[in-house]
């Protein structure tokens, strides 16, 4: 099977070449698919097996679909702009993120956030930050206030965010949780409840877990639509 096949956007093919992927691993294969038909996924796969790329393909690909936007259309970025240079009083106006990835560590989020930036090198504009615990609160200020389409957090730092208003999730369109079995073990059941609260629910939400029982699995159930399942 070829990346091709799988009917992924022309930059993130040439991303994938350029990255010297010649072949989808299986879980990409299973999930790339259904993913881009937007279907919620609930995938019980190991580091290593190419999960990083089998939820952020399909959600860059969703992304690079919905860049051709009618001619004259800004995006809120450009208006963003477009306010400074007219020069409207600056104020505060939270981050509105497209896509959240919820991760147990700071490390994995880094890793996530460093892979997106390799799919996305070709698509005109995508930009991932991280929010992590331990980073400097003016420094993550300053990361929120650029907008960026793509969040990649660890949920404590997250939830101070969103508590003080600098997140709004009402253009949220996909979830993904990543090693949600290592995050539940970590004791974050409660601030994943909340954030998941917090976003639309017409959200595409992605599960990514070692294993699909036990509480991950009922929390799973919870917060999918007719999930697609996927073992590997
Ligand atoms: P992950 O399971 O997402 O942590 O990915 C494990 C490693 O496999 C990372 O170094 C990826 O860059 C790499 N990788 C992911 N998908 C592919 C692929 N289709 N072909 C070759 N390497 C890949």
């Amino acid at each position: 099977m070829t990346f091709e096949s799988l009917g992924l956007h022309a930059s993130i093919l040439k991303a994938l070449t350029d990255a010297g992927y010649t072949e989808p691993t299986a879980v990409q294969q299973q999930a790339v698919p259904a993913a881009i038909e937007g279907r919620d996924l609930l995938v019980s796969s190991q580091t290593g097996s190419g999960k990083t790329a089998a939820f952020m393909l399909p959600s860059l690909h969703k992304f690079a679909s919905q860049e051709s936007a009618p001619v004259g259309s800004k995006t809120p970025n450009q208006e963003r702009q477009a306010a400074r240079a007219r020069g409207d009083r600056p104020r505060f106006q939270p981050a509105q993120p497209k896509m959240l990835v919820l991760t147990p560590t700071r490390e994995l989020a880094l890793q996530v956030t460093t892979a997106t930036e390799k799919y996305g090198a070709h698509m005109r504009r995508v930009k991932a930050v991280s929010i992590l615990g331990g980073m400097p609160y003016p420094k993550q200020m300053q990361l929120l206030s650029r907008n960026p389409e793509i969040l990649v957090a660890t949920p404590g730092r997250l939830i101070d965010h969103m508590e003080s208003g600098k997140i709004d999730f009402s253009q949220l369109q996909i979830l993904v949780l990543d090693e949600a079995d290592r995050m539940l073990d970590m004791g974050f059941i409660e601030d994943i409840e909340k954030i998941v609260a917090a976003t639309p629910e017409t959200r595409q939400t992605m599960l990514f877990s070692a294993t699909l029982d036990g509480v991950v699995g009922s929390m799973a159930r919870r917060i999918t639509r007719e999930p697609q399942v996927i073992q590997i």
